[in-house]
């Protein structure tokens, strides 16, 4: 059932979706141009682009939390047309309650859901194991340094073993070596029981460090300008920087937002570091 490999996500199909916000007022904003996307079951698919491109806009509706302007979204061939509930989200702000423990913080969701008690602690020790934290279980949010909560607050988004993960930014409080190691875990818990994930971010070096596939977005309002697959053997390095073959990706990305006028003067691709 743990085999590494076996696909246990769902696909999530993406059609010509787009978001106007204040559609009745006198003054609409078009937050998103009509993305389509076909995310494989199982597949890791980041997003990047520049802030206010819609990214967060385009993950909120795919939960089901957000309602659309135009568009179908389908997860697991169902139409989105309510929160989904086999979804693990993570955001940038870990919102750990400070009144309860990491472990308690994890088990908030079968404490909400009703879940089997016994069968998330057993998952939820299994994931503080894999990311060396046991020491941490019965410890405070407080007592934790921010790279902790962060892992935390990973192992609380995959506890009840959701067969989709939508992600944005969340590693983007976090200094670049914790992120660095974060991005690592991460990749090494997908791998394991490889759900979906829709992983959004404005890091390149992450996106490709994680993706199978990069949708590259213009600026606000977003639209798709890019999809590059990712072809490079897993588990990827730590240290990317220095590899040529990720660079190309890299400054494949970077040289479409020098197109777009996101960046200007790019006379040295902006590698090395793991920020965008
Ligand atoms: P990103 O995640 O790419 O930084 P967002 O999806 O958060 O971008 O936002 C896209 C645009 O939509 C931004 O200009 C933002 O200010 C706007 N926006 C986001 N949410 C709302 C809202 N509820 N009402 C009006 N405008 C919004």
């Amino acid at each position: 059932m743990d085999e590494p490999g076996h696909a246990s996500g769902q696909r999530i199909q993406i059609r010509n979706v787009s978001k106007v916000f204040g559609e009745d007022t006198a003054k609409p904003f078009r937050a998103l141009k009509p993305v389509s996307m076909d995310i494989r079951a199982g597949e890791f698919v980041s997003v990047v682009g520049p802030s206010g491109c819609g990214k967060s806009t385009l993950m909120l509706m795919v939960a089901g939390l957000l309602a659309r302007t135009s568009g179908d979204i389908l997860v697991g061939g169902s139409m989105v047309d309510r929160p989904l509930t086999d979804v693990g989200i993570a955001f940038q702000d870990h919102l750990l309650l400070d009144f309860r423990t990491a472990l308690g913080n994890v088990m908030l969701h079968a404490d909400i859901r009703g879940l089997p008690k016994g069968d998330i602690e057993a998952r939820a020790k299994e994931l503080f194991a894999q990311l060396r934290l046991e020491h941490a279980m019965g410890k405070y949010p407080r007592q934790l340094s921010g790279g902790m909560r962060q892992r935390v607050s990973l192992i609380r988004t995959l506890v009840h073993d959701p067969s989709v993960i939508l992600m944005d930014e969340p590693f983007g409080a976090l200094d670049a070596l914790t992120r660095l190691q974060v991005r690592s875990d991460l990749e090494a818990l997908w791998m394991r029981r490889r759900p979906t994930v829709l992983f959004i971010t404005h890091s390149v070096e992450e996106a490709v460090g994680l993706s199978d596939r990069i949708f590259v977005m213009s600026p606000s309002p977003g639209e798709v300008v890019e999809e590059i697959h990712v072809d490079l053997p897993r588990p990827r390095p730590i240290a990317l920087g220095d590899a040529p073959e990720f660079g190309h990706y890299v400054d494949r990305i970077y040289r479409q937002f020098e197109r777009m006028g996101v960046l200007h003067g790019l006379s040295v691709p902006g590698r090395g570091g793991d920020e965008a």
